[in-house]
This record gives structure tokens, sequence and C-alpha cells, in this order.
């Protein structure tokens, strides 16, 4: 069953085996539409978010095509994939070991804020995939250490976050290097202009995808917000924490600076967290990354451009602690729970000044995201109603462009990550943060029928839907979550 699902995509037996051994019984969408059109060896344009399965979708096609043809000499690469992060080349690059792992072709990752001699030294023999990030490639070529004269594929994973976080002109100077007969394949969560402009340079009469992520992400992910006054999120987020969430989530912050003094605040809570940004080594952020997958700590918070592309399973929670100021960001965020089908929550505490970036949210997202106010947070400063949403659910289809756009620096530099404070016990850190946080573990519900906690299924009031009207009273001593804001 498994073996034919993929195999009547027309995938070589090695890779069918190595995808049944990962436990995939079945393609997802955009694996069923790209893996046909890049075997058949037609350039494509996917418009699909991390968590649609896209990695497998290029990668096994990918090593599919690599299986025939010449073996590479001498600083050669056959298949060049460019990813925006460091951690997404770890990350693709372990989906070409894991796929490929039946097959016999060399592989690769390099990027940058590791010694660049190993990698040099690696690529002598040549390989058959390069995962790179633009800038560390462009330092290789130009130590001549990597040559493309025999390349037949790029692909451009991510490449909206490539333009943000201004890769366009290390992008074209590799461009400028490759051959002009190859096939491309090129991955984007969103189509702005710049990505537009992008893909015409690139791709050539591409088969088109779009993979809605409605069907991926969102229809699995409950998404609310929490209203809040921004100087009380973080002792909003230690509450939740304390109160409901036992298990590791990732909490989006927008600022490196930001991130810091929250993990600093979490830990001082008693709560075991380290931040990713761009401040930190490489090593460091790869150490955090490791201890968080081995369940070292509790919450990861990260920037949006740390946490672009990283592939942490079974993720049940994600918090927005700001609110991006993009708002295809939000997209991102959300990606990195309800993975791959499994169910997943998305809360976000907003404060009022982040009115403006909750309303492009919602109309992209195309709902008014349900507000939950927490007993004791609430704000003085009311979040003002969000307006109906309008237009098209689906992601905007890949255009041709108008004109070129610039695109922009990313704002908030990259990523690096504090130390994880060793994980201490719940029940101390409760007692300590009492106080501080206002919230008490004990006796309090909520009256909408969303409600979290251990509490909840022993109180009746705890099911019972809101029928506090447009101006519901606030609740009372038993409730902890109202669904409407306090009059
Ligand atoms: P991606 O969108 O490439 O980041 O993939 C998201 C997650 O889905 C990864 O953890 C993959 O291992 C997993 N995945 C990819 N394809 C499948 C599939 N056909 N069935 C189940 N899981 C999958």
């Amino acid at each position: 069953m498994t073996d034919q699902a993929f195999a009547a995509l027309g995938l070589a037996p090695e890779i069918v085996l190595a995808l049944s051994e990962q436990g995939y019984r079945v393609p997802t969408p955009v694996q069923q539409q790209a893996v046909p059109a890049i075997l058949a060896g037609r350039d494509v344009l996917v418009a699909a978010q991390t968590g649609t399965g896209k990695t497998a979708g290029f990668v096994c096609p990918l090593l599919d095509r690599l299986t025939a043809g010449p073996a590479v000499g001498i600083n050669q690469v056959r298949a060049l994939i460019l990813v925006p992060t460091r951690e997404l080349a770890v990350q693709v690059h372990m989906a070409v070991r894991t796929y490929g792992q039946h097959l016999n072709l060399r592989s690769m990752a390099a990027f940058g804020g590791v010694k660049i001699n190993p990698q040099m030294m690696q690529l002598r023999r040549g390989v058959d995939v390069l995962v790179a990030t633009p800038g560390r490639l462009l330092d290789l070529a130009a130590q001549n250490a990597v040559t493309f004269g025999l390349l037949e594929m790029l692909v451009l994973d991510e490449a909206d976050r490539m333009l943000d976080l201004g890769f366009s002109r290390e992008l074209d100077a590799i461009v400028r290097q490759l051959p002009r007969r190859r096939q491309t394949l090129m991955f984007s969560a969103t189509f702005p202009a710049g990505v537009r402009q992008l893909a015409s340079l690139l791709v050539h009469n591409p088969l088109e995808i779009i993979v809605d992520p409605e069907q991926t992400t969102a229809a699995n992910v409950k998404q609310w917000i929490c209203p809040v006054d921004k100087k009380r999120k973080p002792a909003l987020l230690v509450h939740l924490i304390l109160e409901y969430y036992a298990t590791q989530l990732m909490v989006f912050t927008n600022t490196k600076q930001g991130a810091d003094q929250l993990t600093r605040f979490l830990q001082a809570a008693g709560i075991s967290a380290a931040a990713i940004h761009g401040d930190r080594s490489q090593g460091q952020r790869m150490e955090a990354l490791r201890l968080f997958k081995q369940q070292g700590f509790q919450v990861l918070v990260a920037t949006d451009v740390a946490a672009r592309g990283l592939d942490i399973e079974q993720l049940p929670q994600v918090v927005n602690f700001d609110l991006p100021k993009v708002a295809e960001n939000y997209i991102h965020r959300i990606g990195r729970t309800g993975r791959a089908g499994a169910a997943g929550e998305a809360i976000s505490l907003v404060s009022a000044d982040e009115i403006d970036a909750l309303k492009a949210i919602e109309q992209l997202v195309q709902q008014v995201l349900p507000r939950e106010y927490v007993e004791d947070f609430f704000p003085d400063h009311q979040v003002p109603a969000s307006p109906p949403v309008f237009g098209p659910a689906r992601p905007k289809k890949p255009k041709k462009p108008k004109k070129p756009q610039e695109p922009y620096q990313a704002a908030t530099g990259t990523p690096a990550a504090t130390g994880a404070a060793p994980a201490r016990g719940r029940q101390a850190a409760a007692g300590r943060y009492k106080g501080k946080v206002e919230g008490k573990a004990a006796g309090k519900h909520t009256d909408k029928d969303t409600v979290k906690g251990k509490d909840a299924a022993k109180d009746p009031a705890a099911k019972r839907p809101n029928k506090g009207g447009p101006k519901a009273r606030r609740p009372g001593k038993n409730a902890r979550h109202a669904a409407r804001p306090p009059s």
C-alpha cells in the first residue's frame, strides 16, 4: 500500500523504501503534484509553506533524477539546493541523506558561521547534491572550491525568505555562474513582486503548483488571540505555561533583544528556556536546537529569521509573543505546529498597539481570529475589534512580474542563543511565581468550551458556552477564559 502510493508517482524503489522507513503512508498534496513533474524534467514554481511536505516533494525526485547520469569530478556539483538559513541547510541536507540512504550519491551542506576549510576539503571530491546558503556558496566559488559546469538542477527553497534576508545580489551572482540549460525548482510560501521577478528570471515554462495552507497547517491548527497589555505579556506567558502547557512550545518575538529578555524572564520564573537568534554563534544555535529536540528544555524563544525552516516534530503549541510585523511571517510561524496532519495550537498575545498587524494577519489568513481573555490579564488598553475579512481565501497565484522590486534587508538581524537553564521543578516554579503572575493554579475555570487545563473537566461551568453577549461581564471567580472582552 505504502510502496504503491509513492511508487505510483514514479519514484525509484530505493527512494520508496526510504520513505516507507520514515513511516510516510501517502504523498502529501504538494508531493502528489510536484514529484511526477520534476521526474519528467519540468521546472516547477511551488507556492507551499513549511509543513506541507515540500522538502520531500523536491528532494525525492531530485535524487531520483541524479541516479542516472555521470559521476561527479573534482569540485563538481550536479544539484544545488539554495536555502536562506544555516538551520534550514542542515535540515534539508538531513532530508537528502534520509531519502537517499539507499542510493549511492554524495551530498553535503555548506553554510557560514563555521570554518570554510573542511567544506573546501569535502568539496574536492565533488558532490552530487550541495545544500548551501548563498553567502558561503559564493565564498566557496570565489576560491574555486566548487564549479558549476556540470550542474543539472537548481532548487531555490523559501525564495521569499531569501529576498527578505537581502540575498538578492548573492542570488544574481550565483545564477550567473550556472549553466543556462538546467532544471529549476522554486519554492516560496508567498509570492510578493520580488519573488515573481526572480521566478521570471529563473524558471522556464514551469508547472505552477499552489498548496492551499488551509489544507496543511491552518486546518489542523487552532488559532486564537489573547488580548493583553503590552507590559503584562511576559507574566501572561508564564501564567499560560505554568497553568496549561506542560509540553514544549515555541515562542516568537520580533527582536533579538526581546528574545533574550523574555528568555531571562522565563528562566527567572523557573521555566527552562533558550533563545535562538542572530547574535550567537552557529555552534550555540545548533546546540540549543539539538537540546530542544531532545526535550532538554521546555521553551524555545526565537526570532523569525532563526526559526525559519526548523523542523521540530510534533510541537503542539506556538506562541506569538509579538505579532509579526510582516503578516506572511504569521503563516511561517504557525507552520511550526500542526505539522504533517498533527493537531496544533497557535496563540498570539496581542496588545492594543498591534491592531494594524492583527488586521493584516486576519486578512491574510482570511479569518477573524477568535479572542479569549485570561482572568487577571484583562487589558486596560482594549484591542479594537477587527473588521470583517474580505477577498480570496487562497494564497496569490504566482503571476508575471510587473516591475522589479528591491528586496528589503532583515530588520532584526539574525539568530543567537542564550544558554538553556536546566529544567526545574514545575511546582517550585509555580510557587515562586504565583504572586507575580497573579494567577492561581487551583479552582479557576472558563466559560468557554475551548477550555484548557486539568480542572476543566471537573467543573460543569467549564463546558458552558459564553452567554455574556457583546458586553459580557468579567468572568467570575471560577472563570479563567472569557470569550469576549469585559465591558
Ligand atoms: P516540510 O514541509 O518539508 O518541512 O515537511 C514537514 C514534515 O512532514 C516533515 O517532518 C516531514 O518529515 C513530514 N512529511 C513529509 N512528507 C510526508 C508524508 N508523505 N507523510 C507524512 N509525513 C511527511
